[in-house]
Order: C-alpha cells, then structure tokens, then sequence
C-alpha cells in the first residue's frame, strides 16, 4: 500500500462520487494497492479494511481528526477533536479465516463480513438488522447435537453470541469514541465510520483543488496536469501570486 498523488486522488473521487459508500472505500483500496486483486481487496474483513483506510487517511491528511458531533439530549453541538492514534486497534498478526463458537450443543463456523457483505445491505436497513443479515451471511456451517442444521434457524441469542465473537475478532470495524457533553454532561457513544469521514473530507478537498486548478489555469494557461503536479506549498506560491 502506498499514498497517493493529488491526481490520483482526484481521480478516485471523481469515480465515486456518486457510489455507494462500500465502493468508495474499495476505489480508494485498489487505487493504494495497486499490487492487490480487487476482489482480494473485497474480501478483507471490515476491520482490515478500515485499518488500512486509517493509514491512507494519515498519510493524505495528516493524523489530526476533527468531527463534529450532536448531544442527543439537549442538542449541543460538539467539536471533536482525535487522532489516528487514539482509534487505531492492533490487529491480531495471525490471520484467521475461520472462526467457531461452542455454546449449547451448537458448534457453529463462520467468517468476518467484508465489503460484498456490506453491499448487500441498503440505507433503509436498521443497525439492529443489518447486525443480523450480515451474521447469518457470514455463518458457514451450524451443527445441533452433531447434525448438521440450517443458518435461518438458530437462536436469536445464538446470532448474537456469533455477532458479539465477531465484533472482538474484528475490533477496528467499530470504533466507538466516548462523548461527554459541555453544556448538559451527558455521556454517551458515538460511532466513528473512517470511510464516511473520510469521503467528506476528500469531497471538500477536490472542490478545494478544482478551483485552484482553475484560478491558476486562468492566470498561467498551464494545464490542469501541470497544476496538479505542483507540490501544494508551490501551488500556494501561484496563487498568492495571483492575488488569490
Ligand atoms: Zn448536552
């Protein structure tokens, strides 16, 4: 994996922009890793994924996070302010495919979700079914008393006890950052999706850059390779020389 250049992140924003977020995050993947497969790039568990997403972010916009957050109970506004550091989980060094869970006569083998289990939720699914849709895509087998059994049929708290083994195998998939309001103390946590992030900052980035390109353009006649060539302290330099 390595950083990209101004242009190549250009590039991926400008292909997907108007895609889901699961892709946007493999657009920006296969862009770093050019030596991994795309499909090898898919199947990385979330947790693998986001760790690697973290690290793009850090080399692209340094490691300061800041985001902004709402206080459910008396609606206050809150600056947050974090760094990579703080949210960055030690990835077991062993890779393990399969996974299983003895509870109750089950035995049940399953795997970590991945971005094609992701794309297969919609925005209308709520966190609490989505958490079940993508445990029950991620079982591989399931035997009762030693016979075989079918995924749909298991327990509720048998899914659960699965989707919580899950969580802990994969912990860079949820970050959860604690929150305490200034105005009214209330505490709480709220959840910290890297790619959602992200995207938004490259989004305000591009128009940031576009318009750059633009003013330096107007002035030089240079070609918008040309400017997005410019490390961003000369491209400053132009600018400042332009008046702007
Ligand atoms: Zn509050």
């Amino acid at each position: 994996m390595r950083a990209l250049s101004t242009s190549e992140l250009l590039s991926v924003w400008e292909r997907g922009q108007v895609q889901p977020r699961v892709q946007q995050a493999l657009l920006l993947l296969a862009a770093a890793c050019p030596e991994i497969s795309t499909e090898a790039l898919a199947k990385l568990s979330i947790g693998r994924r986001d760790t690697c997403l973290l690290a793009l972010r850090e080399w692209t916009f340094g490691s300061q996070l800041i985001s902004l957050a709402a206080c459910p109970h008396c609606g206050e506004r809150l600056e947050l302010a974090f760094k990579v550091a703080d949210i960055r989980v030690n990835l077991p060094a062993e890779h393990v495919e399969v996974y299983s869970l003895n509870i109750d006569n089950y035995r049940v083998r399953f795997r970590l979700p991945n971005s094609l289990d992701l794309a297969t939720l919609t925005s209308s699914t709520d966190t609490d079914a989505a958490r079940q849709l993508l445990t029950e895509r991620c079982l591989l087998s399931v035997e009762h008393n030693g016979e075989e059994q079918f995924a749909g049929q298991l327990p509720v708290e048998l899914v659960a006890a699965v989707g919580q083994q899950m969580a802990q195998a994969d912990p860079q998939a949820d970050v959860q950052v604690a929150l305490t309001c200034p105005v009214c103390s209330h505490t709480w946590q709220a959840a910290f999706d890297i790619v959602s992030f992200f995207w938004g900052e490259i989004n305000a980035w591009a128009y940031h850059i576009l318009r750059e390109v633009h003013i330096l353009a107007s002035a030089y006649g240079w070609s918008e390779a040309d400017i997005l060539a410019l490390s961003p302290s000369r491209r400053r330099f132009y600018l400042e020389m332009v008046g702007r």
